[in-house]
């Protein structure tokens, strides 16, 4: 079965499809069309909603069945943020670096006890029909004293979770603890009711 990502992060891309090969969809991105899906304004107010959003966009696009992640890091001191705002929290779009930089500073001087986070991924899945769905994975640990690791994306730096820091966990061992593992483990159990 044709599935569409609609996503234009490659890491996230890279997650989703190398968890949902491997249950039987075949994966279509963004670079599989002819012509590019039309940006869309993520202004809902969960990470549930831009998901939706999201995924709704990409079957407009191509008709087929969409799936869309939103996800975040949702840190205790800071009441939660980033969370859906996690990919702008500098203020520019997706520049990991500065959005680490400016967690880190908010988070100077504060101790280990205090730095609890967790990362939330929602996936959305909407069909041709009009019928949707949402699952939610989430995985929780603490925000690091420094970066740590060059591997996964975005806060995985600073992130310590099941296994350690996931700047230095292999995909395989990041897929098997992270939100968007988990997130699409129940993603393949509840697509199973809708196809
Ligand atoms: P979205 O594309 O609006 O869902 O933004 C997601 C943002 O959350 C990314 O740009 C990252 O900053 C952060 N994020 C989501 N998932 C992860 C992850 O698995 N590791 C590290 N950062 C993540």
């Amino acid at each position: 079965m044709k599935v569409f990502i609609a996503t234009k992060n490659e890491h996230k891309m890279k997650e989703l499809s190398r968890i949902l090969t491997p249950m039987g969809f075949e994966v279509i991105c963004e670079k599989d069309l002819e012509s590019p899906i039309k940006e869309v304004e993520e202004n809902g107010t969960t990470f549930e909603e831009n998901a939706l959003i999201k995924a709704k966009a990409g079957l407009e696009c191509t008709g087929y069945i969409s799936v869309a992640d939103d996800s975040g890091l949702c840190v205790d001191y800071l009441d939660g943020a980033p969370g859906i705002y996690s990919a702008r929290y500098s203020g520019v779009h997706g520049d990991d670096e500065m959005n680490n930089k400016k967690i880190l500073k908010e988070l100077k001087n504060v101790p280990k006890e205090k730095r609890g986070a967790k990362f939330v991924s929602a996936i959305a899945c909407v069909f041709p029909d009009g019928r949707s769905f949402t699952v939610r994975g989430e995985c929780h640990g603490y925000i690091g004293f420094s970066e740590v690791g060059n591997g996964g994306f975005g806060y995985d730096p600073l992130f310590v979770g099941e296994g350690g820091c996931f700047g230095l966990l292999t995909p395989e061992q990041k897929d098997k603890v992270s939100h968007r593992g988990k997130s699409l483990r129940l993603f393949e159990k509840e697509i199973k009711k809708y196809i």
